[in-house]
């Protein structure tokens, strides 16, 4: 029978007051009685608009009517057909974005908890199967993959089953991108990226870390002497932006990037961790999106009091509505309406040895209130007259966005770049040199998950195709 509540199956997760001293996962997935209770809520809809909400096209209702049914490998084996990291994309896909905008039970009530069901299966297959990937016959061609984020991750996948000999050539020690060193332990733990990353080495897929294509190796080179056919490049977007204000260069200034990659792969929460990372008694993080929550929450973990800066009000906060509620709960403090103009820092002139010299003591800021919309059709936040205040603390967490790193185009003659540093690409990835595709934050600057996945997807069925055209 329907379960026509007008209400999800509540997310199970850890108490604030525990989990803000720990970095184990918030939200603990649903047993299966709820997952076949959420289940029930799906009304099956014969024109499916849940589908044109999800990037990636997975059957939703067909995966949903089998959860409730209690066959949760079959509703695994159907996500699987159109995605290849459903354990990722059930915790951390917009799907207040997606798939659950268009859900039919979302007009009268909550939609259909479908990200959380997509955890579910996915758990479930992790915990249940031992299923090791088929042996595939190689054909001979070899492609290079540049960034293992999910971009990168889902083109070696595919391109690997389809039988090409696959090398992921990735900058940092680890591959993940930044499933592994930007999104926190307990949003997204890091045990699942690497059984993904195990299921690319045992389909043959080769991984060398600690290498930057564009100054280990250039991509002419990969293709003219290495003998790789095509090129995928998944760089990702992770040049940080700063705000160009005084102060930026005192000790004590992260970017968000910085602060998360030492936390999540240099794990400085640790006891054991030798990271530098400073252990902050009072923190701003400057900026309202979903990299703002994360780096908020990692410093509220390590013990200080934060402070989320943002120049617009809590409605305009570009984060997860998730992610804001839980950033609240753990007691992050959001100073809204509110713009740095300048980091102070102390500066000892009659000891130029004292340690405290260059360090952040405090941030400048002014008070804002919301004008007209502008471009972006957001209201345009106005300084208000002789509202400058100061936050007295000891670090500062810029999360302003990112833009990707030019290093490829630099080192790479005739590959086009837009003005904002994208690598020009059209919907299956072709750049305008031959034999290189590109897809995921590389071209469209910073998105989410699942966008790069169906970009890296897109290209590995057009280098297959132009593989074969070449022959
Ligand atoms: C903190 C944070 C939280 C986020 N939260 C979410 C979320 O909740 N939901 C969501 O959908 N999206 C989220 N996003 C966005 C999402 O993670 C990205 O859109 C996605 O990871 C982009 O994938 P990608 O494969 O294009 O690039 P990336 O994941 O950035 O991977 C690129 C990889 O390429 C490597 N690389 C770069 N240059 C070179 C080079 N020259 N040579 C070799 N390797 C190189 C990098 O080291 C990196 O490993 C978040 C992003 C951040 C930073």
């Amino acid at each position: 029978m329907a379960n026509m509540s007008l209400k999800k199956n509540e997310m199970p997760t850890q108490a604030p007051d525990v989990r803000r001293q720990n970095f184990n996962e918030v939200a603990l997935g649903y047993t299966a009685e709820q997952a076949i209770d959420e289940a029930k809520r799906c009304l099956n809809c014969k024109n499916m608009p849940c589908v044109s909400g999800c990037p990636v096209k997975i059957h939703i209702p067909e995966f949903i009517q089998e959860v409730a049914k209690g066959n949760f490998e079959e509703a695994y084996q159907i996500i699987a057909r159109a995605s290849s990291l459903p354990a990722v994309c059930g915790r951390v896909c917009p799907q207040e974005k997606q798939c659950e905008s268009k859900c039919v039970r979302g007009i009268k009530g909550e939609s259909v908890g479908i990200g959380r069901l997509e955890r579910f299966v996915a758990d479930y297959h992790n915990a249940s199967s031992t299923d090791k990937p088929e042996p595939v016959a190689k054909n001979g061609h070899k492609v290079a993959v540049i960034g293992s984020g999910p971009a990168g991750l889902t083109c070696a996948s595919d391109l690997a089953k389809k039988g090409y000999e696959v090398t992921v050539f990735e900058a940092l020690h680890l591959a993940g991108g930044v499933l592994v060193y930007g999104i926190p332990e307990f949003r997204l733990p890091k045990a699942i990226v690497q059984k993904e990353i195990d299921g690319l080495v045992a389909l043959g897929v080769k991984i060398e870390t600690n290498t930057v294509v564009g100054r280990s190796i250039s991509i002419d080179e990969l293709m003219s002497e290495e003998g790789f056919e095509a090129v995928f490049i998944g760089t990702g977007a992770g040049l940080p932006k700063f705000m160009g204000i005084k102060g930026e260069n005192l000790l004590g200034v992260y970017s968000a990037n910085e602060f998360l990659t030492r936390i999540n792969l240099m794990k400085a929460y640790r006891e054991d961790s030798t990271t530098p990372i400073q252990r902050a008694r009072r923190v701003a993080v400057v900026g309202g999106g979903n990299v703002a929550m994360d780096s908020a929450r990692c410093a509220r973990r390590l013990g200080a009091e934060v402070h989320i800066i943002y120049r617009r009000g809590m409605e305009e906060l570009p984060a997860r509505k998730e992610e804001i509620e839980h950033a609240i709960e753990e007691g992050i403090i959001f100073d809204t309406l509110t713009n740095p103009i300048e980091i102070l820092g102390y500066h000892n002139p009659d000891d130029k040895r004292d340690p405290q010299n260059g360090r952040v003591t405090g941030i400048k800021c002014i008070k804002m209130e919301l004008g007209e919309p502008d471009a972006s059709g957001r209201r345009k936040p106005i300084e208000v007259e002789n509202s400058e205040f100061v936050i007295d603390l000891d670090c500062v967490i810029m999360a302003l966005g990112t833009s990707p790193n030019p290093l490829i185009k630099d080192t790479t003659p005739s590959l086009e770049v837009g003005p904002r540093g994208g690598i020009v690409a059209n919907e299956q990835g072709v750049t305008s040199k031959d034999g290189v595709f590109a897809g995921g934050d590389a071209v469209t600057g910073s998105a989410t998950v699942i966008l790069a996945m169906g970009a890296g997807k897109a290209s590995a069925n057009a280098i297959d195709e132009y593989i074969k055209n070449k022959k």
